[in-house]
């Protein structure tokens, strides 16, 4: 079958990203047992991910790269924040390195990693992890099937087979 909006896509992947010596690395992975599933055209995925599926079938493979503008964002220096130490009052002093669970005004969650500790403030890195990276996916189709009545109601899909239900 052939992918088209109101479709469930399950699919396996290999996500890899350059690295410093001009390797790719591998870091994520969908594998036979556990693909990506996901309704398609929901505007769950990066829009640029599901326009180069635009034309597959089930069982074809696909191999692109996406530009980081196209993924995850250019990485900005900009997008670092500094918390005051008093939010972690009554809990453990995150370490640099620790990924933070945030939160928005708007109740957006969001994450960031510690990049530093001062005297009275954490020092947040708020730019996706993958920011600035091309991705490379290589992978391929599983299957394709219409989306049932619920799925589409809800606007996501409900597993490989549809009859995960919540
Ligand atoms: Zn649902």
């Amino acid at each position: 079958m052939k992918i088209e909006p109101q479709h469930v896509v399950s699919l396996t992947y290999d996500l890899y990203v350059n690295q410093e010596d001009g390797t790719e690395a591998l870091v994520e992975s969908a594998t036979l047992e556990q693909p990506l599933t996901f309704l398609y055209g929901a505007g769950q995925m990066l829009p640029k991910f599901e326009e180069n599926l635009s034309t597959l079938s089930t069982g074809d493979g696909f191999d692109f790269r996406l530009a980081a503008q196209d993924a995850y964002g250019e990485y900005s220096d900009e997008a670092v924040a500094s918390l005051p130490k008093d939010m972690f009052a009554g809990t453990d002093m995150p370490e640099v390195g620790a990924i933070l669970p945030l939160q928005d005004n708007q109740g957006n969650r969001f994450q960031g990693q510690v990049v530093s500790v001062a005297e009275d403030s954490v020092i947040v890195d708020l730019n996706h992890p993958m920011a600035g990276q091309e991705l490379h996916f290589k992978g391929n189709i599983v299957n394709v099937r219409p989306a049932n009545p619920e799925e589409l109601s809800h606007g996501h899909a409900h597993g490989p087979d549809g009859h995960h239900s919540h």
